[in-house]
């Protein structure tokens, strides 16, 4: 990969950072405790309550692994192996790379890994 290819991954790859981050600031008030003030049910019943602090949890979850994999991506840039499979080595497919910049194993390392 020459300079600029790597620069525009960095761009994106801080946008992605970015994106999340501000994700997860929106997010905070879902993840207040379930509030049992019996004067809030009925608009938004107790159940509905759970279900979207759940929800809210879940997609917290999601964003940690997310960021968890841009972190990954910037070590392996720093350590100029980005865009290597992570497991047999070899260059992984420009168009999966683009499609997801964070991927770290080539499709056939991918798909093995999944059938495990
Ligand atoms: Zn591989």
């Amino acid at each position: 990969m020459n300079p600029e290819e790597l620069n525009r991954i960095e761009t994106r790859l801080h946008a992605l950072r970015e994106e999340i981050l501000r994700k997860q600031d929106e997010a905070e008030d879902d993840k207040s405790p379930v509030e049992l003030d019996q004067s809030r049910v009925g608009r938004l019943s107790r159940m509905d309550a759970m279900q979207q602090q759940a929800m809210a949890q879940a997609l917290d979850r999601r964003r940690e692994t997310h960021l968890k994999r841009i972190e990954g991506a910037f070590i392996r840039l720093q350590k100029g192996v980005y865009g290597d499979c992570a497991s047999c080595k070899k260059p992984i497919d420009a168009k999966r790379m683009d499609a997801d910049p964070t991927a770290f194993f080539c499709i056939a390392c991918a798909e093995r890994a999944e059938k495990r």
